[in-house]
Parts: C-alpha cells; sequence; structure tokens
C-alpha cells in the first residue's frame, strides 16, 4: 500500500480565511451558468474565478487570493514555458442530493501534490494552503457544482515555475493556481468497456524518471502513442516498463487491475514508474473490505495474456478520478488480440464502481471517513 493511508485522518486545517477576494466584475449571469454547468464539457468551460497563490525564493508563500478567472500574463523567459516545471492535481467536488457539497480524500491529492512538487524541484505547498484554496475557492463558487447524476465540479490545481530566467535551475518564483471545469458523467449513457493498445515501442515513464510525479511532461510524452493506438481503433494505451519492457504498469493517466476468476484481485506494484492514484489506493481499500485478495505485485504481459486466454483472469479494468472505473473489454498490441471475459463489464468491476460512486455522492455509508464537506 502506498502513502495515502494516513490521509483518512481527521480534516486538515485550512488557510481558508486568508484568501482575499477579488470578485469577478461581470460573473456569469444566472442563466448563463446554468447552461455552462448544463453543457458539462469536461474541460471546455470554466467557473468565474480561480484561486491563486504566488511563492518566491525571498518570500515563501505570499498573496493568496480568489480572482476573476482569466488569462495570466506571463514573461516569455518564465520556466514553464522552457523546462517544464509544471505538476498538477485532480479532484473533484461531488454534490450530495441534500443540496451538500463534498470532497473525496482531498488531503491525498495535496500530499501526492507535495511528493510531485519535490521531485521537480518546485516549493512545497502546505497542506493547509492546498485545502485552504479549495474551501475559500467553493466558497465562492459553489452554485457551480453540477446537480445532475454523476456529475461533479472537476478541480484542477496547479503549479508553474514563472521564474524570468533562461537558466536551468529550481524556479525562485512559482504560481499555484485552481481552476475547475463542471464535467457530466464520463460514460453518458452507461458504463462503456474501452479498448486497450499495449505500448511496446514508447514508454511513459523509466526508472528514477518522473512517472511517480505527477507532472504535464508526463503526459506530453503520452500524446504520440495515444494518436497512434486511436488511428489502430484503440481507446486507450497501457504502458509496459521501460527496463525490461515486460511488465506491466499503467495507463497514461490510470491505474490497471486484473481480477482472477476466484475473485481475487491483482494489480502492479507500486514500482516507482506508476503514478500512485487515489482511485488506486481506495479501490484496493474496497476489494479488501469484500474479503477480496488484493495482491500488488510485477505482472507480466506473458501472464496477462495466458489468463485472459486460459479464463484464469476475468476481468480488467482501470480506474482514476475523471473515469473512475472503466472496465476493459479488449486489448491488443502488434502481436496479439484479446477480448477479456465476454467483452462486458464484469461483476467485480461493476461493484467496485457502484460502491466508489455511492460513497462520493452519499448514497451509502461513508465507513472509511473518506468523505469531507465543503459546502
Ligand atoms: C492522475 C493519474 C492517475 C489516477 O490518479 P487518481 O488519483 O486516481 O485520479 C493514474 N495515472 C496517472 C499517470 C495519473 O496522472
Amino acid at each position: 500500500m502506498g502513502d495515502f493511508t494516513a490521509a483518512n485522518a481527521a480534516p486538515a486545517p485550512s488557510t481558508a480565511g486568508a484568501f482575499r477576494i477579488v470578485a469577478h466584475p461581470s460573473p456569469a449571469t444566472e442563466a448563463e451558468r446554468i447552461e455552462r454547468v448544463g453543457d458539462m464539457k469536461f474541460g471546455m468551460s470554466f467557473t468565474d474565478h480561480m484561486a491563486r497563490i504566488t511563492w518566491t525564493a525571498d518570500g515563501g508563500w505570499d498573496d493568496r487570493r480568489i480572482e476573476p478567472y482569466g488569462p495570466i500574463p506571463m514573461d516569455p523567459a518564465a520556466s514553464v514555458l522552457h523546462y517544464a516545471q509544471e505538476i498538477f492535481e485532480g479532484l473533484k467536488a461531488y454534490r450530495w442530493a441534500d443540496g451538500s457539497v463534498w470532497l473525496f480524500r482531498p488531503e491525498a491529492n495535496a500530499l501526492r501534490f507535495q511528493k510531485s512538487a519535490w521531485r521537480m524541484a518546485l516549493p512545497e505547498l502546505a497542506v493547509e494552503d492546498f485545502m485552504g484554496s479549495i474551501r475559500a475557492f467553493m466558497s465562492v463558487e459553489k452554485d457551480w457544482v453540477p446537480t445532475a447524476p454523476e456529475s461533479s465540479l472537476y478541480l484542477r490545481p496547479f503549479l508553474i515555475g514563472t521564474d524570468v530566467f533562461l537558466g536551468l535551475r529550481a524556479p525562485k518564483k512559482v504560481d499555484y493556481l485552481l481552476i475547475a471545469s463542471p464535467s457530466g458523467p464520463y460514460f453518458a449513457g452507461g458504463v462503456k468497456p474501452v479498448s486497450i493498445w499495449v505500448e511496446k515501442d514508447f514508454h511513459r515513464a523509466g526508472p528514477g524518471g518522473t512517472g511517480s510525479a505527477k507532472c504535464g511532461g508526463n503526459y506530453a510524452a503520452s500524446l504520440r502513442p495515444q494518436i497512434e493506438a486511436g488511428a489502430r481503433g484503440y481507446d486507450q494505451v497501457l504502458y509496459l516498463d521501460a527496463a525490461t519492457g515486460l511488465v506491466l504498469e499503467e495507463l497514461g493517466g490510470m491505474n490497471v487491475f486484473a481480477v482472477r476468476s476466484d475473485g481475487s484481485v491483482l494489480t502492479p506494484v507500486l514500482n516507482g514508474n506508476i503514478l500512485e492514484g487515489v482511485t488506486r489506493s481506495s479501490v484496493i481499500q474496497l476489494i479488501e473490505d469484500q474479503d477480496l485478495k488484493v495482491v500488488e505485485r510485477n505482472i507480466t504481459l506473458a501472464e496477462l495474456r495466458e489468463g485472459i486466454d486460459s479464463g484464469e483472469i476475468s476481468e480488467v479494468f482501470a480506474c482514476g478520478t475523471a473515469a473512475i472505473v472503466t472496465p476493459v473489454g479488449r486489448m491488443g498490441s502488434d502481436d496479439f488480440e484479446v477480448t477479456v471475459g465476454d467483452g462486458q463489464p464484469g461483476p467485480v468491476t461493476l461493484a467496485v464502481r457502484q460502491r466508489l460512486t455511492d460513497i462520493q455522492y452519499g448514497r451509502a455509508d461513508d465507513a472509511f471517513g473518506w468523505m469531507q464537506r465543503v459546502v
């Protein structure tokens, strides 16, 4: 198990009160907001405001504010534009039937944000500031959290080096921002299995690299393989380890699980190249709570293929905040093509997806203490 178990404790203190609020001069009208919230094209429309904190080497974290959403003027020599000094997070605010708004294990995201910052030589934002930015932001933008089933307000915190210097060094100026986009259900019209291309030529991350940091650069490197896989008719890419090319790691932005016919579950062990998903950690706990065994270890592609062929592996699924738990129906590469089970979502996949979303939307008891109310 990774680092997140400690994040189940009581809500972290927050610096929400320290944020000054600069109101948008011409915010969306109620009709415009309802239209934009209802539209819910993920990542295409944003709320009226953003949270921001500026860090300088001399002054530390300063000027906590909520300000109008908009372009961020930047010097062309800013370090993020040249050396990709950027990390991000992704989490959702969920509206419950009684109108209240909740976050799912936000401290896990705050801790991971610190870990990513450390790897990229960016300053670490205190958990209190991460939480404070979300709380202050949500107090202004609460009406943007959609009410439709399985919808949410997607929150995107990120950190960029804004140092004006073309030399390569840890930046002396950094900006933390939080923006948000109303998002609808990932699968409009019910959960559909995805197809996965197992990538043999390109790698997402290598030993000692940045695979376990949530940094934009990892995503830039995944676009070419994603395009090639798309051209071959596959939805997503599964990466193998760069050292041997034999062992499963993860998808471009989701962790992967395989269910055996005896109900036990396998997932790649965190080997330093894999991004530790909050969803991954939660899925492991939910499955173990059902008295099923989860084994975190190296899984070779050969083992997966043989298991799917023999029926020993009956389900494969991927998971992450955006798509929650996604069944994999078909896998292939240059030398094979297999249907997983009967190609339809399996019972273990659907059950864990249901349990997780029931907790997130307040339909089931939150036995793990994962949910935190913000509004
Ligand atoms: C964000 C991400 C995940 C999923 O993490 P969650 O916390 O579950 O959303 C998995 N893999 C990669 C590479 C990621 O960037």
